[in-house]
């Protein structure tokens, strides 16, 4: 299996640590409001590296982390903490917040038909960890203090700028004007943040003598070393984490425990509208249930998402959403005729090898979608039910023809003494319900219509 490994900016041939078990961590949603279908492209396209781990053998070790607290609005150290905004929003506690959108979350991952992760581990869960992590770093001379919070010395670590290919001098450069903090240099960042007197942050912990929180990079760090134990296998994120997110999660592992957190690192880009990053800030958000009330699927989404790359910036337009419904509903129709004409139940073919070869190829699920086009004819009910395990695409409709049958014969019947009134009432019926005939020389079939 190959995968780009974001840090060696190549393709390289996976192979984890121990030959049958995969440990997987990936950055999960910070909880504090109704995640858009661009938050879920992540979590879709991971499904599928899970999904064709287990197709080449490997068990999956993976931890989702849920931020509940510590990530500010900017992304960096200043702004509000986007738990305690979301609260303000909805007039609830900060504790609601992160219940009810942690739950909003697990409802969506569900809803896509995402495989869980072994553990879901919530930020808040891991402060003592946490707390252990920053008394590692401070021990290790990797902080210092200043008057909000403990921040890490980027240049104590000489290999910092390495993972996303940083121009620290630029950065420096850059600063220099709007630099006005008492950080030591531009990229060194908060691992623990202090509470003023009087500062609204409903989320404290006493530690180091007074009331604070965790930096946003901290948890990242202190889950895997509790979870997984680091060095992983694979991280994955989204693009947008590289130059800080992970570069500084890199960087915390390093000074706390001389560890290398990852061996495999896995981004995937952003879906766009317009040529927008979807974003609530720019208001151009669509949900899961937007996606249902056009009558759209999960598993349209899904489908339509996988006919691109995950490293692809891809852009969301409802007649591309609509395509992929047709091409979903065309698979699902190709089945249902398996099953009425029981041509391809069984078989042996190199369908399913030529398939996983595709996704071994760091994923790449449209020559997957290329190839099931390309050996549609041919494809068996078995190569149907491997594609479908692989995408999670609930691709294998109900069979319904014991059921349909008889309505069939009556139709038939009907049209046979031209008795059109019957015979078109039957076919509305049944439209009704969704199906539609197919009147071909070897018979009359049903179809779904959706
Ligand atoms: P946020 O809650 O805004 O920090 O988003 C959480 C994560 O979702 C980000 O770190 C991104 O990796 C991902 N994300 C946000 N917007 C998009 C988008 N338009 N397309 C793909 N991923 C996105
Ligand atoms: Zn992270």
């Amino acid at each position: 299996m190959k995968l780009y490994n974001t840090p060696a900016r190549k393709l390289e041939e996976f192979k984890p640590q121990d030959p049958s078990n995969v440990k997987i961590y990936t950055c999960g949603p910070t909880v504090y409001s109704t995640p858009h279908i661009g938050n879920y492209a992540a979590y879709i396209y991971w499904d599928l590296l899970i999904r064709t781990l287990k197709a080449n053998g490997y068990t999956v070790h993976r931890v989702l982390n849920l931020t509940d607290v510590g990530h500010l609005t900017s992304d960096g150290d200043t702004g509000e903490d986007k738990l305690e905004k979301g609260a303000k929003r909805e007039g609830k506690t900060v504790w609601e917040i992160a219940d009810s959108y942690i739950s909003v979350f697990k409802n969506g991952f569900e809803k896509l038909g995402l495989i869980e992760p072994t553990k879901w581990a919530r930020a808040t869960d891991y402060i003592k960890q946490s707390e252990a992590l920053v008394e590692k770093l401070i021990d290790n001379g990797f902080t210092y203090e200043i008057s909000d919070g403990v921040y890490y010395n980027t240049s104590k670590f000489a290999n910092y700028a390495d993972f996303a290919h940083l121009d620290l001098d630029n950065l420096k450069a850059g600063a220099r004007v709007a630099f006005s903090s008492e950080k030591k240099n531009p990229s060194d960042f908060a691992v623990w943040k202090f509470i003023k007197e009087g500062e609204d942050h409903a989320m404290r912990w006493d530690f180091l003598g007074r009331p604070g929180y965790p930096g946003w990079h901290l948890e990242c760090s202190s889950i895997i070393h509790t979870e997984l134990q680091e060095p992983i296998d694979i991280h994955t994120g989204g693009i947008d984490h590289i130059p800080v997110h992970h570069t500084n999660e890199i960087a915390q592992t390093y000074g706390a425990y001389n560890k290398i957190l990852a061996n495999t690192w896995l981004h995937c880009n952003f879906i766009t509208i317009n040529g927008e990053k979807i974003s609530k800030s720019l208001g151009n958000i669509i949900t899961l249930e937007d996606l249902e009330t056009n009558g759209y699927t999960c598993a349209d989404y899904k489908l339509w998402l996988y006919q691109g790359h995950y490293r692809s910036e891809r852009n969301f337009t409802w007649d591309d959403l609509a395509a992929a419904r047709n091409r979903r509903l065309s698979w699902r129709n190709k089945i249902a005729l398996i099953f009425q004409t029981n041509e391809h139940v069984l078989g042996e073919s190199d369908f399913k090898a030529k398939l996983l070869t595709a996704l071994n190829d760091d994923l790449n699920s449209s020559a997957a979608f290329a190839l099931i086009d390309a050996s549609i004819e041919q494809m068996t009910l078995d190569d149907w039910q491997y594609a479908n395990e692989l995408f999670g695409l609930d691709l294998i409709p109900e069979d319904i023809t014991a059921k349909i049958l008889p309505r069939i014969k009556e139709r038939n019947a009907a049209r046979d003494k031209k008795d059109w009134p019957t015979a078109d009432n039957i076919r509305d019926e049944l439209l009704s319900d969704n199906i539609s005939l197919l009147d071909t020389p070897n018979g009359t079939f049903w179809q779904l219509t959706k």
